[in-house]
């Protein structure tokens, strides 16, 4: 994997999320119990927290990245320091983990 394409890549990501975040936190509105969703039982609120709470830990995998290839160690599984294979990394450019690894640590969550 070629660091330099993917560090373009994670920082385009980077501003995508930063954009998102910055739109949804615009428009959370208050708790407000009135709007509450009669299916989910969830307000507007909610749901707005639920996906901020997504996309802020989308960007935080995504500053661990950048960080990585700072120190050197991007493409490099932090389970168990084997490479990450390069069509992970194609799709998931922020990935930490290789699949093993990645499916052990989603399992202990
Ligand atoms: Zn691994």
């Amino acid at each position: 994997m070629d660091t330099a394409a993917a560090r373009s890549r994670l920082e385009a990501l980077l501003e995508d999320l930063d954009r998102s975040i910055a739109i949804l936190r615009g428009e959370s509105p208050e708790r407000d119990n009135s709007a509450a969703d009669a299916g989910a039982g969830l307000t507007a609120h909610d749901r707005v927290e639920a996906a901020l709470e997504s996309l802020e830990r989308h960007r935080r995998g995504v500053l661990a990245a950048l960080e990585r290839i700072g120190a050197g160690t991007y493409g490099r599984c932090v389970g168990c320091g084997h490479p990450v294979p390069d069509g992970r990394l194609e799709a998931r450019p922020d990935a930490a983990r290789c699949i093993t690894c990645q499916s052990a640590h989603d399992r202990s969550r």
